[in-house]
């Protein structure tokens, strides 16, 4: 028995999330008393491999060849699947990701297991009984999940579990699969905007903002306040709708779902859609000219005041801080 983990890389860098998937897998094969065994698919070099060998890791397949140097659903979920069948896997388990929230489902159907997606713990294993806590309703509720099935897949939030570095070796093994034209008959087209910005869905400080802000012209404040926090920018989803923003920073129940330590919210609401996207943060901190405005029952701290004032001075205090 093991359990298999699903690591991405990002032009043959390991993610952020992939330390922290690793460390969550490590941590399920030890309270099974079994061994995590690691998935790398596509170009990526041993020595970065290697370095999962430190988050619990004794084994990394690695799989690479030209049709699969982009992200492609199908094949994927196939590599994976054989994975797990070859190492004998009672648990698989991925990131939240983009890529993760498409192949969980997948892999678990070919499996024929058990599903959990967006696991915010470990699970809590006793002889054959094994539970999980996952958010629910758009984060308004934790549920407790037990699986009744010998197989498992589990997808874990980016952000949610924090990586541990405990020292050790990974062995690095090349992996083939049985996969043929059928997997490859989505095309997908990977596209990377050039970009030195911080990864919004891994980032621990978001600076968003939402319709109060006018209009895209006054977005410069908003990319400043992030730039002085080393943070990446959000926004609410009109805003987005509206072309302000790409719709790649909208963040919600309908967009990316983050878990920073800090989350900034600058003239957003808080409507609920908004906040199944978001309430997971660490901290809140929510600046809103309406002292009314939902957002600041959840928030940790709040401003009440005009935005186009608080933003300007606040880039300031940080910039002489
Ligand atoms: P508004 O609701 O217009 O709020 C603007 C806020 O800015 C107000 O609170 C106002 O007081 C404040 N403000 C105005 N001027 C200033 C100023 N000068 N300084 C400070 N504050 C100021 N929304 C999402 O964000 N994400 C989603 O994923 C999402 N999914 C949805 C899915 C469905 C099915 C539906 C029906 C809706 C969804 N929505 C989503 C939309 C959501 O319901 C809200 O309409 C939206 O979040 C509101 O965006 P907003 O807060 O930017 O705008």
């Amino acid at each position: 028995m093991s359990v298999l983990i699903y690591i991405e890389n990002t032009d043959g860098q390991l993610k952020k999330s992939a330390f922290e998937v690793a460390t969550y897998g490590k941590d399920i094969a030890s309270q099974l008393g079994t061994e995590a065994i690691a998935i790398s698919i596509g170009d990526i070099a041993t020595e970065e491999l290697s370095k999962l060998g430190a988050y619990g890791i004794s084994k990394v397949l690695h799989i690479t060849n030209s049709d699969l140097s982009t992200f492609v659903n199908q094949a994927y979920a196939s590599i994976i699947t054989a994975a797990a069948k070859q190492e004998n896997a009672s648990v698989v388990v991925l990131s939240n990701t983009f890529s993760g929230k498409g192949l969980a489902p997948r892999i678990a159907t070919k499996l024929e297991a058990g599903l959990v997606v967006g696991a915010t713990s470990a699970p809590t294993v006793s002889g054959a009984s094994f539970e999980i806590k996952k958010s629910a309703f758009s984060n308004k509720a934790i549920a407790t999940v037990v699986f009744d099935s010998p197989l498992k897949v589990i997808s874990i939030n980016p952000n949610s579990y924090p990586a541990k570095n405990t020292g050790g070796s990974a062995s690095i093994e090349n992996f083939t699969a049985p996969i043929g034209s059928n997997d490859f008959s989505t095309l997908v087209k990977d596209i990377i905007r050039a970009t030195d910005k911080v990864s919004l869905p891994e980032a621990e400080i978001v600076v968003s903002a939402g319709r109060g802000m006018k209009g895209p012209e006054n977005w410069t404040m908003i990319e400043e306040l992030a730039e002085v926090l080393g943070a990446a920018t959000a926004c609410s989803k009109p805003v987005s709708d509206a072309g302000w923003r790409p719709h790649s920073e909208h963040v919600g129940q309908t967009g990316i779902v983050v878990s920073p330590n800090l989350y900034i919210a600058i003239g957003i609401s808080g409507a609920i859609q908004h906040l199944a996207g978001v309430s997971s943060s660490k901290t809140i901190v929510v600046i809103n000219k309406d002292p009314e405005a939902p957002f600041f029952k959840v928030a940790d701290y709040g401003i009440v005041g005009d935005a186009f004032t608080i933003v300007p001075k606040l880039i300031e205090a940080l910039k002489a801080y």
